[in-house]
């Protein structure tokens, strides 16, 4: 962007300004919006040449077109990382990075609590090429030291994680994955690049559900992947291009860009009332217990504090109950919508043994601590006194 600054730009501006121009484009303040599937060459001998990788441009929309470009370089830059792609939909984004990095005889070392689709990629797909899948409690850096070895190809994992609202140490897991040569690849979509950095936390990849509060308004799927210039190339011309196809349309990369535009605002908001509402729980007699790093009752809330910029809209709690007080609960709630995703302006509540991470079995989510009793909330936009009153009424 033409725009002399003797400091770096804060998110939000690069959120909103990042990689765009209106004077090379017609003026326009909103960037365009490619709707084509490839690009017409100005003659045989460029066509040859950008395939052969000797010119730079857009040769056919399964593997770069202008509005995700755009919207890949502004993700990048909110991570600062060097370069991103855009899939599909967080899935795609993590399927096509493993497919990308791993080959049999590869392990990948995760952590306990995973969403439950990356839980059942990596048990039921992945295993099934040879890949090995060992799940470590990566709260513990010491657990992942004396677990890794020169086989580990990958230590994948989420922070804070879906749905225990678990955190790991980006940086102390980090350095003992690269110790052996190891790659570290972090699900940033809880807590978004508003909130947590991880590759300046030494972390190589990070990647996100852009579904959630990248787009932020609960109109679309997406996913996206940051990291290196080289690696992420190789995701798109391996991952993405060839063994997935999971590519962004980009009509999505605009509606993307449009949520990125009050990222900042939002997560504002998030932090704010996710922060009330889990000190209103936590004083509710009926609640068991609140998974919330804000609150300084959540076992690694000095981690929380070093490590984010603040704690989020994502909230888990348990109530004395257990599972049917839970569901009885749930079905009391008037504006608070029973959906699953996360990140939207509406407040989401969902039970993620039976909803989200029923792809676990049941001694698979007792061994990875996700209890029948827990609740998931996602805090929206509302104003934080309609949501605290749908949930006195819906506890009461
Ligand atoms: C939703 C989610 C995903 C999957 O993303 P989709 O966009 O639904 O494919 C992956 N990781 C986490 C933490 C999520 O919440």
């Amino acid at each position: 962007m033409a725009f002399d600054s003797s400091r770096p730009l804060g998110p939000a501006t690069r959120a909103i300004h990042h990689g765009y121009e209106p004077a090379d484009h017609e003026n326009a303040l909103t960037p365009p919006l490619h709707l084509t599937s490839t690009f017409a060459f100005p003659d045989a001998e460029t066509g040859g040449a950008l395939f052969a990788g000797d010119a730079e441009g857009h040769i056919y929309s399964r593997i770069s077109n202008p509005t995700v470009s755009l919207l890949e370089s502004r993700i990048a830059s909110l991570e600062g990382a060097e370069a991103a792609i855009a899939t599909a939909s967080g899935m795609g984004a993590i399927s096509a990075t493993l497919w990308t990095l791993v080959k049999p005889g590869d392990e990948i070392i995760t952590d306990e609590t995973l969403y439950g689709c990356t839980f059942a990629f990596m048990r039921d797909g992945l295993s099934r090429f040879g890949v090995k899948i060992t799940h470590v409690d990566l709260r513990d850096p010491e657990k992942l030291a004396a677990a890794i070895s020169d086989t580990t190809r990958v230590v994948y994992f989420e922070t804070p994680a879906n749905p225990n609202m678990r955190l790991v140490d980006i940086r102390a897991v980090s350095d003992i994955a690269r110790a052996v040569g190891a790659l570290t690849i972090v699900d940033n979509t809880y807590a978004s690049p508003l909130l947590t950095r991880p590759i300046e936390l030494g972390a190589d990849f990070v990647l996100h559900s852009a579904t959630k509060y990248l787009g932020g308004h609960g109109d679309l799927v997406a996913g996206i992947v940051c990291g290196r210039a080289e690696p992420i190339q190789d995701i798109r011309m391996i991952g993405v291009k060839d063994m997935t196809g999971s590519v962004m349309a980009p009509f999505n990369a605009m509606l993307v860009m449009r949520g990125l535009k009050t990222l900042q605002l939002r997560m504002q908001r998030h932090c704010e009332s996710g922060q009330k509402i889990a000190e209103w729980l936590e004083a509710q007699p009926s609640v068991s217990v609140v998974h919330y790093p804000g609150l300084p009752s959540h076992p690694q809330h000095e981690l929380a504090k070093r490590q984010m910029d603040g704690f989020g809209g994502m909230i888990a709690f348990e109530l004395d109950g257990g599972y049917q007080a839970g569901i009885d609960m749930m079905n009391r709630l008037q504006l608070i919508r029973r959906a699953v995703s996360l990140g939207d302006a509406e407040t989401l509540i969902q039970h993620p043994a039976s909803m989200t991470h029923s792809t676990y079995t049941e001694e698979e989510r007792a061994a990875h601590g996700i209890s029948d009793g827990l609740i998931r909330l996602s805090v929206g936009l509302e104003d934080v006194s309609d949501i605290l009153t749908d949930l006195e009424r819906a506890l009461a």
